[in-house]
């Protein structure tokens, strides 16, 4: 049952395995927010992995408690097969609408040891507004790295979290 209350709040998280390109893994390019990283590994994904879309989705979808990303787009499906996560967000932002919300803001955090992501944090905000139709400075995204601890420290996985805000 839809809510009748004006707001709705919604957490997303995702993580993938970061593998060496082929032959020696099976690792894709490393995209991230729309924008691809000059870096030999990158993500083990049935789509093209893209961490901070998959957040993004699965916290739009979370928010209206509708089904998650895996449930929309199944990774055993041969359409889904290296596609482009921008066509995920923006069937969510549909559905979003097509329920009657629309986006307030959004605050991502993208866990990565290397490379930084500093100089392209504003890129990736730039494509997640656009997809979304708000300003960019509705749209945050942060880089931390995971202090050479663990998988994420060590390099062999990259996370992300977003939470975003509905609004009738
Ligand atoms: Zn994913």
């Amino acid at each position: 049952m839809a809510s009748v209350e004006g707001f709705r709040i919604g957490h997303g998280y995702d993580l993938h395995r970061l593998e060496d390109r082929p032959p020696l893994g099976r690792g894709r390019a490393l995209v991230i927010g729309g924008v691809m990283l000059d870096w030999p590994k990158g993500p083990v994904a049935h789509s093209d992995g893209d961490v901070l879309y998959h957040a993004l989705v699965d916290a739009m979808m979370g928010a209206l408690a509708m089904p998650d990303i895996g449930q929309m787009f199944p990774d055993t499906a041969a359409e889904n097969a290296g596609r482009d996560s921008r066509e995920f967000v923006i069937e969510a932002v549909r559905r979003v609408g097509a329920a009657g919300w629309r986006v307030v803001n959004v605050d991502a955090t993208v866990i990565l040891e290397k490379p930084r992501i500093g100089a392209v944090k504003d890129a990736m905000r730039a494509n997640i507004a656009a997809l979304l139709g708000v300003e960019a400075g509705a749209v945050n995204v942060k880089g931390k790295s995971h202090e050479g601890v663990d998988a994420v420290g060590e390099g062999r996985a990259v996370e992300a979290h977003a939470v975003v805000l509905l609004a009738r």
